[in-house]
Formats: structure tokens, C-alpha cells, sequence
């Protein structure tokens, strides 16, 4: 290929010892974890600038991309020491001349003749009197040819003190010598099959996918619009094949390798579960209860996710589930995210089991050590059918014959957080539950060996929710109107972001400044103040387990009138007579966190009002958002406008996923080519399921070191 391999540049190189970096730029490089030249090499562009046609040299101006043409009057192999080779050149045109550099690409003095007509691309620096281009894109003009497209430059994710100029100038030095290194884990043959689906799905690429070498350059230092296209589809369809490879051949285990208990449902126990309840069903609860039961009469486990709006009645269906699994001699568990759900799910199961044989047990973090230990005794024995906890607590649990574990995960999402448990030698059937939407496109990439049940229907009788976006002059009228609500037998929530004031407050100004988003300051004001007459409580994280838990059983027999809290009641807290709520320093929570905290107070019949004040210096997007969150009460509907304020990336980050982050698809942009790489994926595993093809033994390398540990592939390779 190129003679440059001379210097012994690889993926391993780090940053210092490449031209133009050295230890202070690479210290900065490695803030943003770019520390080797092959993280260099996948740091993709965010994004690129296409210059505009060839451009006057008396008109050029430092650090715009620009591009010219012209003619090499000089050429200079100045150092050839290996690793350390600097090549310049000038190119003169009727308007002028600059000088081009080139470091550790010897191969240039071949290319850059004297006489040779070239357009160069990129941005100049001023160096004494003269422009300077260093690695600038070059192309070959034949002698007639006077214009061709102007190159089109790489806009790369930038670190405080590294400048794109410098950036491009480092990614350009070491892009090519590293592309040409690369193993290609894409077969011509399955690239030419990938293009001809995503043709088929209408994307439009010229020439088929590229392979791995040419993609690589095409990414950094793109000829055309066309090259770019082909090179950014053939490397996001490879991330997103390797993803769904991976998912492919795990919902392939879950129904071959995996053995549970099977369930079925007859209309005797279906009866015996159903009277339990208090009510009707819904009709999207009954048909939520259906699929489960058919995932629960086979012999592998299900592996649903069971969303719902928050109040739309999910427990319900997951108690069914758990029943369901009862009545066959299994154990059940159910996993909550904090004690104080779950210990309320913990009472939801003991009174609808009331005076039933049903066992149920309870493990949380503020028990003794004595119950515990029974508790964990009992699991073990069979002596409890059904166990409540929070996840914490939950690893590594022994069961005696655990048939199902529901997690109710809110508003944490993915297949890596799940929990493997296992009991009496039988793989448990899991349902999930979430009460975040999430679109369909997300779902098959997060969730993409789970299969989805959603309930939009809320159970009847419920009151409604008014939302106000409140303004400052409001207040007054609005703790009026709180207090009313009060004398007439309501209660009330005031929530805010912080526990304390986060500095001291050094003058007045400040004070009431710092004060507004605190609880505590909350708490003083309105108990002196507007709700002097009421019991108002103060609840956050930083008590301990008994002094929340009986708080909130104070609040919840009606003992406090107004509880001013922080998120902690965001999760589970059920008490239908709560219906007004008040949410300061709103600009600091998010859309789901918002909604959530709204659904505290639609859980009776009475019609609920929360009313969202800021704290006055909230941004532009931050006040969209409230404007959003007053305008629709559909969870769904803010779901997707969260998605589209901003970003999938940051509503369903790696970290919430479990799953790695994807470096150049966009699972919302690149939908097409997702399914199209799930087709395959889901084609490939069905041929050879455990691709044992040689030819495929790159792409399962991958699939293993980006999602074995996640997903459990631990023995495919
Ligand atoms: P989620 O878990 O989805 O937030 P829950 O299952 O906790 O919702 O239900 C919220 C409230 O609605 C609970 O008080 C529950 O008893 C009640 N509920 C659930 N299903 C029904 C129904 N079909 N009819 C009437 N009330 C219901
Ligand atoms: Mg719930």
C-alpha cells in the first residue's frame, strides 16, 4: 500500500508520540478518551463542511476551509528519519501561492510532482507571509481539468485546547496507515447482500457497501457526497449488525438453551386469580394478562416488558403474573427500586392475598439482621411463595423453585441490568415493567430479545389532571388555592429539587435566591407562613429507611396535611386523597421525572392540579420543556417530544441501557439500515446459530467483546 509503514504506527500508538501531538495536547485528548492513535482512527466526525468552489489565494483567510487549484512549482522530501518524514510542496495558481505539509507520509513526494496539477481542500494557517496547509485533502487533476467539487472536511467532537485545524491535522496524519491495517469482518459477499436490502428499503447508495479500508479513509476524508453516504452506511449498518447479532443469537439461547416451568392457564385458576381483585379489568390489562400467559405456558422464559403510563395498572397485571406462577407451586419475586415501593407493593400483595395461603415475605435494607436471615431461610425452603425486595438485595438469593421475577424497573431501562436469577434448576420467566414509553425503533435496539406489552388505557374512575405552568405573580393565588383544597380534605405535595440550599447564603438576596429549590427553606416558609394552620412533613433521602417509611404512612393515613419532599416520592407512592401538587425549581427535572411526579396526584377520583413553578433563570429549552410537560398529560406524547428535544443518546443513555454506546448509528436516524441489520442479523443466526462460518468469525469476535458480558453470550465463542 502505502510506504509508510516505515514508522511503526498501530492502533496501539498512543496519542503523545503522533506528529503534532506530544504530551500536553495528548493529556487533552485523553479527557475526551481519545488516548491511542485507534481511538483516533474511531473517533468519527460529527459532522462535516463542504467548502465552497475554489477559491481566490489572496482570498483566503486563516482557519476557513477553503480549496483551491493550482500547480506544484516545488517539492521536498525534508526528513526521512522513519516515523519522523516531513514532505512540503508549493502550489501556485495566477492568484497567489501557499506551502502544504505533510508529516510521516514519505509517499507524498511520489504523488506531489512538480508541474502536477492538484485541488487541495482544507484550512490554512499564516505562517510568516505565507498559507499554509497541513495535510489538506488532495486530488489529481488531469492538465485540462481546471474545477472539479471542492473536498469536503471532517468536523470532529472536540476537547478544550485541541482546535479542528489541529484535529483534522492529526486524524489526517494517521487515517490512512491505520485504515489499511484494519481486518475486514464483513464478507464481500454479505456486504453486497446488505446493499441490496437497504436499497431495497430505499436508501440510496451508489456503489455497494465499501470495504473496511476504503470506508475508513471515505469516514474521514470523504472524495463526494456518495462516498460519505456509502462509507457512513456500511459502518453504521456494522455496528448495528453486530448489535443484533448479538441479540439475535441470545432470544435464540432464551428458547432453545433456557428451560422453565410451564404455566398454563386454565379457567379455573383464571377465575380464582381474577375474583381476587377489586375491580374490572381493563381491556388493555386483560390483553396484557393474555400474552403473559402464553409466554408463561411454555417451556422458556418469557422475557417481556410490560409499559404503561404511571397509575395505568400495571402491578396489577404483574400480580396476575405472579399468582399465576403461585398456583402452579412456584415461587414468585418481585424487585423494586427503592424500600419504599417496595414495601408498598409488599401491602398491595398482602391485602389482595388477604385471608389466601399465600406466603408472602418482605426484604429490604431496614430490617434486622434476624429477619433477614429468616427471610432468606424461608426463600431457600419453599417456605415463602412470594418474596418482595429491593434489586440490592435480591443478588444471589437462593430460591427453593422460583417460576417468575417481575422487575418494576420505572424508569431504568435494558437487557444488562437485568437479573439473573436462578432456583430449583429451572430458568424463571421474567416480566419487566417501565413506566417511561419508549418507541417502538428503541425497543427493538435496547430491548431487542424482549417482547413488549403496552397499556394506554387507564383504569375508569380516575380523576384528571390539570397542569399550569405557574408564573411568579401567581404564587400567592396558587397557595390560595392549595389551602382550599386543603379545608375541603385534600392533601398536598411540594416538591423541590435539592435537600439543602447548595451554599450559604450570604446576603439577602441570596438567601431567597438559593432558597427557592431547597425543601428545607420550603418546609420553614410554608409551615410559618401560608400552611401554618396544617401539619406540614418533611421528606427526603438523607433520613433514614424507618423515619421515610413512617412518614409516608403518616402521610398516607391522612395524619399530614402537606408533605414537602424531593424525588424520593417520584417512585410508587400511592395515596388517592393526595391531589395537589406543586413543583418548584421545575426547570431541573426532566420530562419522564416531571410526569412521574404528576402521576402521585391522579391516583383517586378526584381531579387532580399540579402547578410547576421555576426558579426564574431557566433556559430557553428548559422552559419548552415545562411548556410540553403543561400541555399534555399523555405519556406518550412526552415521550416522543423528550425524544425529540433531545436525543435518543441522552433519554436512553449506555449507562441507563446497560448496552454499549453506539459510536456512529443513530438508532432513531438510521432506522432503516437498524432493520435491515436486524433482518440479516435474524437471517444469519437462523442459518448458522452459532456462526460457526469462518467467514463470519470477525464479525462474532466483535459481537463478543461489545455485548458477551451484557448479554450473557459467555460460551458462544
Ligand atoms: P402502575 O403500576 O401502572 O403505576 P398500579 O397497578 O399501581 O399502576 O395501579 C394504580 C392504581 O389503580 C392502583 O391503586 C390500583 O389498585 C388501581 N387499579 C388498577 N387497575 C384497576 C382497574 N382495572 N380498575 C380500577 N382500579 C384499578
Ligand atoms: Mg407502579
Amino acid at each position: 500500500m502505502t510506504q509508510h509503514s516505515s514508522s511503526t504506527l498501530t492502533r496501539a500508538t498512543p496519542t503523545q508520540f503522533l506528529v503534532g501531538v506530544g504530551p500536553s495536547r495528548a493529556d487533552r485528548l485523553a479527557r475526551i478518551g481519545l488516548r491511542t492513535a485507534g481511538d483516533l482512527l474511531f473517533c468519527f466526525p460529527r459532522d462535516y463542511e463542504f467548502p465552497a468552489p475554489p477559491e481566490r489565494i489572496d482570498r483566503i483567510r486563516e482557519g476557513e476551509p477553503v480549496s483551491l487549484v493550482g500547480t506544484i512549482t516545488d517539492a521536498e522530501l525534508i526528513s526521512r528519519s522513519p516515523g519522523k518524514s516531513v514532505f512540503g510542496a508549493i502550489v501556485e495558481n495566477e492568484t497567489g501561492a501557499v506551502r502544504l505539509l505533510f508529516f510521516n507520509q514519505p509517499f507524498r513526494a511520489e504523488q506531489l510532482t512538480i508541474d502536477r496539477r492538484v485541488m487541495i481542500s482544507g484550512e490554512a494557517k499564516l505562517n510568516g507571509l505565507r498559507f499554509e496547509f497541513v495535510h489538506p485533502k488532495v486530488t489529481y487533476l488531469d492538465d485540462d481539468q481546471t474545477m472539479t467539487t471542492p473536498q469536503i472536511l471532517p468536523v470532529y467532537p472536540l476537547t478544550e485546547g485541541v482546535k479542528q485545524l489541529e484535529m483534522r491535522r492529526i486524524v489526517g496524519g494517521i487515517v490512512d496507515e491505520l485504515a489499511s491495517q484494519l481486518n475486514e469482518v464483513l464478507p464481500e459477499s454479505l456486504r453486497d447482500r446488505a446493499t441490496d436490502a437497504l436499497r431495497d428499503s430505499g436508501i440510496n447508495l451508489r456503489q455497494p457497501l465499501p470495504d473496511i479500508t476504503t470506508a475508513m479513509r471515505q469516514i474521514h476524508s470523504p472524495d463526494d457526497r456518495d462516498h460519505l453516504r456509502g462509507a457512513r452506511t456500511r459502518l453504521a449498518f456494522q455496528e448495528l449488525l453486530v448489535m443484533q447479532l448479538a441479540l439475535a443469537i441470545r432470544r435464540r439461547r432464551l428458547t432453545t438453551d433456557l428451560r422453565s416451568s410451564a404455566m398454563p392457564v386454565d379457567p379455573m385458576l383464571d377465575a380464582r386469580i381474577t375474583n381476587r381483585f377489586p375491580f374490572k379489568l381493563t381491556d388493555d390489562q386483560v390483553a396484557a394478562i393474555r400474552q403473559i400467559s402464553i409466554d408463561m405456558s411454555r417451556q422458556f422464559p418469557m422475557n417481556r416488558l410490560l409499559q404503561g403510563d404511571v397509575g395505568s395498572g400495571k402491578t396489577v397485571v404483574a400480580i396476575y403474573a405472579m399468582m399465576l406462577a403461585v398456583g402452579h407451586g412456584n415461587q414468585a419475586v418481585l424487585m423494586a427500586p427503592t424500600e419504599v415501593l417496595a414495601r408498598q407493593h409488599y401491602q398491595t400483595l398482602r391485602q389482595i392475598l388477604d385471608a389466601s395461603r399465600v406466603r408472602i415475605g418482605l426484604l429490604c435494607g431496614s430490617l434486622s439482621a434476624g429477619e433477614k436471615r429468616q427471610t432468606l431461610a424461608d426463600t431457600a425452603s419453599g417456605n415463602l411463595d412470594l418474596l418482595v425486595g429491593t434489586q440490592a438485595l435480591l443478588h444471589g438469593l437462593e430460591f427453593k423453585r422460583l417460576g417468575l421475577c417481575v422487575i418494576d424497573e420505572q424508569h431504568k431501562f435494558g437487557v444488562g441490568q437485568r437479573v439473573r436469577l436462578r432456583g430449583g434448576g429451572v430458568d424463571p420467566h421474567y416480566l419487566v415493567m417501565s413506566a417511561t414509553p419508549i418507541p417502538r425503533s428503541v425497543a427493538m435496539t435496547i430491548f431487542g430479545d424482549t417482547d413488549l406489552t403496552t397499556i394506554k388505557e387507564k383504569p375508569p374512575g380516575r380523576g384528571a389532571v390539570k397542569t399550569y405552568l405557574g408564573r411568579d405573580e401567581w404564587r400567592k393565588r396558587w397557595w390560595d388555592f392549595v389551602r382550599t383544597q386543603l379545608k375541603e380534605g385534600r392533601q398536598a405535595f411540594v416538591v423541590a429539587p435539592r435537600v439543602t440550599a447548595s451554599k450559604e447564603p450570604s446576603s439577602a438576596e441570596d438567601a431567597s435566591s438559593e432558597d427557592v429549590s431547597s425543601v428545607e427553606s420550603i418546609y420553614q416558609q410554608l409551615r410559618a407562613d401560608q400552611f401554618s394552620e396544617f401539619t406540614v412533613g418533611l421528606l427526603h433521602g438523607r433520613l433514614s429507611p424507618d423515619e421515610k417509611q413512617s412518614l409516608m404512612q403518616q402521610f398516607a393515613e391522612g395524619e399530614i396535611d402537606v408533605l414537602v419532599t424531593t424525588t424520593v416520592i417520584e417512585v410508587g407512592i400511592d395515596v388517592p386523597n393526595a391531589t395537589v401538587m406543586t413543583i418548584m425549581g421545575a426547570e431541573r427535572f426532566g420530562l419522564a421525572q416531571l410526569h412521574q411526579l404528576r402521576g402521585r396526584v391522579s391516583r383517586g377520583s378526584h381531579t387532580g392540579h399540579v402547578c410547576v413553578f421555576t426558579d426564574g433563570n431557566q433556559s430557553p429549552e428548559e422552559y419548552e420543556r415545562l411548556t410540553v410537560f403543561e400541555s399534555t398529560d399523555d405519556g406518550f406524547e412526552l415521550a416522543e417530544a423528550d425524544f425529540k428535544m433531545r436525543g435518543p443518546g441522552d433519554v436512553f443513555s449506555a449507562k441507563q441501557s446497560g448496552m454499549p454506546p453506539m459510536r456512529i448509528a443513530n438508532v432513531i436516524e438510521d432506522l432503516d439500515v437498524l432493520q435491515v441489520a436486524r433482518m440479516i442479523a435474524q437471517e444469519l443466526v437462523d442459518e448458522d446459530p452459532e456462526l460457526d462460518n469462518p467467514d463470519l468469525e470477525g464479525l462474532k469476535k466483535q459481537l463478543m467483546s461489545r455485548y458477551g458480558r451484557q448479554l450473557e453470550l459467555g460460551d458462544v465463542a
